[in-house]
């Protein structure tokens, strides 16, 4: 999620879900509201990575918002207010907290994960202190970070633990204090994603990470840049979709706007891409109108997206057709040539992360 500077990231398999981190306090409700659009009402895991207000500020409220199966926390405690908060709202839901325990793997769906972090019993700072998980399904895998510094990362690799995954959550919202050469090598990402605030303070991410990053080849996604970025593994492969982030000064209906029952959808289709002529036409194949708020185009093998804006209605028994590069249609997606001519996979994502067709 975009959470600006910050660590918002919810995972769903199957009718399984979890969190790890739930932003700085201010993005309480903005968390409670992404996560019931996607329809989850049961959070099976809540991973608390540190006590730090940006990863654990919103924790009290989803806590009190959703039903609890474990929730996983570090032992370092602070003396903060946040830090209170949440352990309150654990306590008022008569919940425990389960300690990490590096090696612990945890069945999640069909999908799994290991703890990998944290391997000590104290450090100097918190940060350190990151749970640090890295989950696996099918053929792929994603290793999550928390703010764990150069410190865990040797730690974990002395540790012998498998790290080869596919998506990497950058540490430390890019910070070079973290995602050291050495780990990097071992993780071997294809892809990266950095949870950032837009001209943060900090200077995160820092140049000479993005360095690291790029010289390897990896593919960056960037929340302050791209918004909230969703991966979608089908066991075998994944691909990538971003929801650009309203910025506040524009006016638009804000996510409890949303109907509370989930999109339908109700028969959408890609009725075919003209790879030549840049055009996709959409079909709706039913007897209602859909609503393809939030939805996603996904050109899958440029790795572009398009996001529905809201209100984008396709009518029953309606075609709507996308145009980039010099074509006409009912939607312009952009002025550049988005399909590869040489065959070009399209799938269409609809708001809560389902592909509900492929073309
Ligand atoms: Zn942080």
């Amino acid at each position: 999620m975009d959470v600006g500077q910050a660590d918002a990231i919810l995972i769903k398999q199957g009718a399984s879900a979890m969190l790890v981190d739930a932003g700085n306090n201010a993005d309480a409700e903005f968390v409670v509201q992404y996560i019931k659009d996607q329809g989850v009402t049961q959070l099976d895991y809540v991973i608390g990575t540190h006590p730090h207000e940006d990863h654990i500020g919103g924790l009290d409220a989803v806590i009190r918002e959703f039903q609890i199966g474990k929730i996983i926390m570090p032992k370092a405690v602070a003396t903060t207010k946040t830090y209170e908060d949440v352990l309150v709202a654990i306590q008022q839901k008569g919940l425990k907290i389960t300690a990490p325990v590096a090696g612990t793997e945890y069945g999640f769906g069909a999908a799994a994960f290991t703890v990998l972090a944290p391997n000590s019993a104290s450090y100097e700072g918190l940060n350190n202190h990151s749970v640090v998980i890295r989950m696996i399904y099918g053929k792929t895998s994603f290793l999550l970070t928390g703010d764990a510094e150069a410190i865990s990362e040797k730690e974990i690799l002395d540790k012998g633990f498998t790290l080869k995954s596919d998506v990497l959550k950058i540490s430390h919202h890019g910070s070079v204090t973290s995602t050291t050469a050495e780990f990097l090598d071992a993780v071997d990402p294809r892809y990266a994603v950095i949870s950032v605030g837009e001209g943060n303070s900090y200077g995160h991410p820092s140049p000479s990470v993005i360095k690291r990053l790029q010289d390897r080849g990896i593919q960056v996604y960037r929340t302050d840049e791209n918004g909230t970025v969703i991966a979608v593994s089908d066991g075998a492969a994944i691909t990538f979709a971003v929801q650009s982030t309203p910025t506040p000064d524009v006016p638009v209906p804000s996510a409890p706007a949303q109907p509370a029952v989930p999109p339908k959808n109700g028969g959408v289709v890609i009725q075919s891409v003209d790879l030549v002529n840049e055009v996709v036409t959409l079909k709706n194949t039913s007897s209602e109108d859909v609503d393809l708020s939030g939805w996603v185009l996904l050109s899958v093998k440029g790795n572009q997206s398009f996001v529905f804006p809201q209100g984008t209605i396709i009518k029953a028994g309606a075609t709507l057709t996308m145009a980039s590069g010099d074509a006409a249609g009912d939607i312009r997606w952009t002025n550049k040539n988005i399909w590869n001519n040489d065959g070009d996979p399209a799938q269409l994502i609809d708001a809560r992360g389902n592909v509900v067709s492929e073309y």
